[in-house]
């Protein structure tokens, strides 16, 4: 493949094959750039078709479903995370104008709501939308609504709790969150992270690549490059510590292995470890980014 890579211009390219593992188990592969990292899940769905690739239960962060253990402790886990993504906005700003971007069910917005803070929501699934409107009174906007907006917004934080990977128009979003963010504001990605130390254990099993959900991949390095191509710099980065865990049991389910479930929690805390060490290796990362004037 010739194509060259968005971020970095380079053109070698390394391809995994893969699997929509979780879902209809067809074939897909990814193109990763040699030289910054950055990858492209190839022939992923158009809008008209991805929908059954998101049909299960078992894509939970977009559901309210408490069937199994690992959706209980998804659940759990939600919760002590709510605390941190709050006490992290807490760090870096005092507004309290808040844009959550793949609101879902609202469980965020309406915690962050709680806290005092004017919650907007952006959803495309109708179904999480109608749970936040009636749970939280957060009813939000189409992303096509959000996009084609002309309000600047003016947000103090605007949020992607594992969001962006799903994008397909990356360069309409970038430009469109760097509009609605006031000059002060922040902006916090969530997203996984291929260089961590799960992501090269388990390789095409890894879970965080979730193809063909999953449209983009990146590293720090790769990401860091593409906010500054959007004028933002990236002034913080922390790992998710539940993510190594949680990546971990998904990937051994996958590969069906004998006691997937004892090996993803000593894999899980090995990963945690690393990410610890270096947030460059953990399970996924979050970006605190700032906007750069232009
Ligand atoms: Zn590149």
């Amino acid at each position: 493949m010739n194509v060259s890579c968005r971020v970095c211009g380079q053109s070698e390219k390394l391809i995994i094959d893969t699997y929509d593992h979780s879902i209809t188990k067809e074939p897909f592969s990814i193109s990763l750039c040699k030289r910054c990292g950055f990858g492209v899940s190839l022939k992923v769905p158009d809008s008209e078709s991805i929908g059954r690739y998101y049909k299960s239960e078992v894509y939970i962060s977009h559901s309210d479903t408490k069937k199994g253990w690992i959706s209980q402790l998804y659940h759990i886990v939600r919760n002590v995370m709510l605390e941190r993504k709050y006490k992290l906005i807490l760090k870096f700003t005092k507004g309290k104008k808040l844009l959550d971007v793949g609101s879902g069910t609202g469980y965020f917005g309406g915690f962050m709501k709680s806290k005092g803070y004017v919650v907007q929501g952006v959803e495309i699934d109708l179904d999480a939308g109608k749970i936040s409107r009636e749970k939280f009174g957060i009813s939000p906007m189409l992303p096509d609504d959000f996009l084609c907006s002309d309000e600047d917004g003016n947000y103090d934080v605007i949020t992607l709790w594992h969001v962006m990977e799903h994008l397909s128009d990356l360069t309409s979003w970038w430009t469109k969150l760097y509009n609605s963010l006031n000059n002060n504001g922040v902006l916090i990605i969530a997203i996984p992270n291929h260089s961590s130390y799960d992501a090269e254990y388990y390789k095409s099993y890894w879970a965080g690549y979730d193809v063909p959900r999953h449209m983009w991949h990146w590293t720090p390095f790769s990401f860091g490059i593409m906010a500054n191509k959007h004028f933002f710099e990236v002034i913080y980065m922390e790992d998710m510590p539940f993510d190594p865990f949680y990546n971990s049991l998904l990937s051994e389910k996958y590969m069906k292995r004998t006691m997937g479930q004892l090996r993803a929690f000593f894999i899980g805390l090995r990963a945690l470890l690393h990410g610890k060490r270096n947030v460059e290796k953990s399970s996924s990362v979050i970006y605190v980014l700032k906007k750069q004037p232009i």
